[in-house]
């Protein structure tokens, strides 16, 4: 079956249409996504109000580009981001969503954003082994255990405070660098020495049963840290600052995640979420993952980052697995689990 997802969680618009090959692979038919991203910069972070608004102007021409890109009238199923996300703009989706699939007479499926971001590395590296997936943004950090991507997803553990991406915006902001925080970041930490100013790992001694993160501490010791140069007169050492707030980040995200996937006897790690881009994080991903025998899979960074393509992905595990479609009358759930892959009513 051809299956369409849509998805409108946060800033991005995206319709992507996937089709199910019946050995388990899945095929890329439409990968089309509008962003906002533009509109919110001078704010510092996506403003709800002119997310929804954005994806209502988006929504229409966004399916017709990805229709006419997989060259068909109609898929076989549509699947919509019922959560978690954004109230105002997971509604633009959603409604269209409906639309479309009544208005098509095929069946609906309200799909969780979290699992679509995982579900995506299938159409990249084909099915999926039990595995960690370690999903960072500028709105989610939450490590998970994926025994089946069509069974309910386990949360591990998540952060306590600020999302690893919008700990990148804040400290870029910090530095007078441009919004999205994450890339200016990235690019100026190359110029600097990761190991001239350490900053702290949060969370890192604990070994509760969770393996939950904390940035905000992190992102204050970045503004003491500048406060007290700017106080003593002394020039701001930026590139350092950046490198080592990136190099702390990354070094507490690999080290959790290869110590949940060793705890669970799993050798598979899955990246996804924008923040992956990050430069270091790949790297030592990279590292501690050939250093533990493990198995690390990331998507290439179009589909990291929010698309339609995701939710077809999950939809289509789903429905291959059986799952009945959802009513119409689904609401969305802003604050969705990730342990609820589908909403049915
Ligand atoms: P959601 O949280 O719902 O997935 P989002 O729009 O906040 O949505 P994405 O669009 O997936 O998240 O990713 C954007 C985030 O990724 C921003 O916070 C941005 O700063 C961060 N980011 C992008 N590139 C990099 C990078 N090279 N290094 C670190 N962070 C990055
Ligand atoms: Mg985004
Ligand atoms: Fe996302």
């Amino acid at each position: 079956p051809i299956v369409m997802g849509i998805e409108s969680s946060c800033d991005e618009t995206g319709v992507g249409i996937v089709r199910w090959t019946g050995d388990g692979t899945l095929e890329l038919l439409a990968d089309e996504v509008a962003s906002s991203v533009d509109e919110h910069a001078r704010f510092g972070g996506v403003v709800p109000e002119i997310a929804s608004r954005a994806h209502l102007e988006a929504m229409v021409p966004t399916m017709r580009r990805a229709l006419a890109a997989a060259g068909i009238d109609k898929p076989d199923a549509v699947c919509v981001t019922i959560g978690p996300g954004l109230a105002g703009a997971l509604l633009v989706g959603v409604a269209a969503a409906k639309a479309y699939a009544a208005a098509w007479d095929v069946p609906f499926y309200a799909i969780n954003h979290l699992g679509g971001h995982v579900a995506v590395d299938t159409l990249e590296h084909g099915p999926m082994p039990p595995c960690v997936a370690l999903l960072v943004s500028g709105g989610h950090t939450h490590l998970l255990h994926v025994e089946d991507i069509g069974k309910p997803i386990v949360e591990l553990g998540t952060t306590v405070d600020d999302a690893a991406g919008e700990a990148f915006d804040k400290v870029a902001r910090l530095l007078g660098l441009g919004y999205p925080g994450g890339p200016e970041v990235d690019r100026l930490a190359r110029e600097g020495d990761r190991t001239a100013v350490v900053f702290p790992r949060g969370m890192t001694g604990s070994r509760d049963a969770r393996h939950d993160f904390s940035f905000s501490g992190l992102k204050t010791a970045v503004a003491r840290f500048v406060e007290a140069k700017q106080r003593a007169g002394e020039p701001v050492p930026v590139a350092d600052v950046a490198a080592g707030f990136q190099e702390a980040v990354a070094d507490v995200l690999t080290m959790k995640a290869v110590r949940a996937a060793k705890d669970l006897g799993v050798d598979t790690l899955v990246l996804g979420g924008g923040a992956t881009a990050n430069s270091r994080l790949r790297e030592l991903a990279e590292e501690r993952c050939a250093a533990a025998g493990m198995t690390l899979r990331v998507p290439r960074p179009k589909l990291c980052t929010d698309n339609g393509v995701m939710i077809a992905a999950l939809g289509a595990h789903l429905i291959a697995g059986g799952a009945a479609p959802s009513e119409l009358g689904a609401a969305t759930d802003p604050g969705l689990p990730v342990s609820v892959s589908q909403v049915s009513v």
